[in-house]
């Protein structure tokens, strides 16, 4: 089937949406994307038909609840590549997934160890590690970044030694958009011993992800980035990275045997999920996955990078207008808006039906890199189109000479 974003938003009820009488324009997709039809009806069906407690239930939906759940966790290992679906964990999200190997890795270091992160940075993908070196005495260093927003690879070539026990780095700034060369980085990282961790999550809406070929750790991600609902993510580790780590959360499930003198833990994947988890989630971004293996990651990004180009070559027509980051970009375009703040700027274009975020977008130290508070961002999903760029840019116009 030919890549046809006209016919997709179709399928994404939401996006019949009116703001202010004009249809919505939405642009914040990677704050979070929308969810098709088909995966809101993944949700509703498991309340309609399978809803029950997972594992070890000797009746009928149990069994079926279990049957979906993993069957979910074997579409997610094969769209990652991963060797086995044991070495894919259900998690909150990205959040949850980078706290779980942050807190898991508290006995690998200890003082003269250190993480390396990058300025390109989610607070999600630095504050853990923070908390990680506080209670370890290990030191936090920063891969800096260029002012295109390319990290400078030539600093992380200083900063990588055997010192280095950790590599945490994101795959695709949810800020710049920025691509960086994480495949390259870990081999580095891995030659000098390191751990790595990959924050995919704003990489797997736009791009198809092999975790055997990327040689990472470990690599975290969250459904409603991905046409999936919130509260549900995704840990994936190499069996022996997650093997070596010692559970996080205590809990049911999490066990094999328990007494009041000791327990012992159950296998992968199961180790790392204490609790019920969150079995709708699952099956819903199982859904979503099937989605956009349909229409084709490539098709989505090819789709998604014209209408980015397009969107940087009408807005810095704007007089005033800065964009950030590099000329390829993954899904986002943020910009400024000369004299103007992002805020009003943001609420403005909002009254023309178009939806933006603004603000430091979770990325604090980038953006005093690059001496601002906050940006506008335009981020974008395979539901997007031509017509979504116009509005976009005849908003931004209309906004400028309103606000100067
Ligand atoms: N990392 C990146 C690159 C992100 O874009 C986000 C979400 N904006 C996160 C981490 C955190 O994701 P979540 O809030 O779903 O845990």
């Amino acid at each position: 089937m030919p890549f046809d974003p006209e016919t997709l938003r179709h399928e994404f009820p939401i996006l019949a949406t009116e703001v202010n009488g004009r249809p919505l324009v939405y642009l914040d997709n990677a704050a979070t994307t929308h969810n098709p039809r088909r995966v809101i009806d993944a949700s509703s069906h498991y309340y309609e038909a399978l809803n029950s407690n997972i594992h070890r239930g000797t009746h009928h939906l149990a069994r079926a609840a279990t049957e979906a759940h993993e069957k979910a966790r074997e579409t997610v290992a094969a769209h990652l590549n991963a060797a086995s679906p044991d070495e894919v964990i259900f998690t909150a999200g990205t959040t949850d997934g980078v706290n779980l190997v942050a807190n898991c890795l508290t006995p690998s270091l200890a003082e003269g160890d250190e993480i390396l992160i990058s300025t390109l940075e989610h607070h999600s993908n630095i504050v853990p590690w923070q908390m990680l070196a506080e209670r370890t005495g290990a030191t936090l260093k920063v891969i800096p970044c260029h002012d295109d927003g390319t990290l400078d690879q030539a600093a992380f070539s200083e900063l990588i030694s055997t010192r280095t026990k950790v590599l945490a780095l994101t795959w695709v700034s949810n800020a710049f958009g920025t691509v960086s060369p994480v495949v390259e980085m870990t081999q580095s990282a891995k030659a000098v011993g390191a751990q790595v961790l990959i924050d995919a999550a704003q990489a797997v809406p736009h791009m198809s992800i092999d975790v055997q070929a990327l040689g990472a750790d470990f690599l975290v991600f969250s459904g409603h980035k991905i046409y999936a609902p919130t509260g549900i993510g995704i840990l994936w580790g190499r069996r022996e990275a997650l093997e070596s780590l010692p559970p996080w959360r205590g809990g049911g499930e999490m066990i094999k045997e328990v007494s009041f003198e000791k327990t012992t833990y159950n296998d992968l994947p199961f180790k790392f999920e204490a609790g019920t988890p969150n079995i709708e989630g699952g099956i819903a971004l199982a859904a979503a996955i099937d989605f956009v293996n349909e229409l084709g990651m490539d098709d989505i990004r090819a789709h998604e990078d014209a209408l980015i180009r397009e969107a940087a070559e009408r807005l810095s027509a704007i007089d005033g207008i800065h964009l950030y980051g590099p000329d390829d970009r993954a899904g986002a375009l943020s910009f400024k808006l000369e004299g103007v703040h992002h805020y009003d700027l943001g609420t403005l274009i909002d009254q023309m039906g178009v939806a933006v975020r603004t603000g430091h977008h979770c990325c604090q130290p980038l953006m005093a890199r690059f001496g601002i508070t906050g940006t506008t961002r335009a981020s974008f999903a395979a539901y997007n189109t031509h017509a979504d760029v116009e509005a976009l840019a005849t908003a931004v116009s209309k906004a400028a000479m309103m606000l100067r």
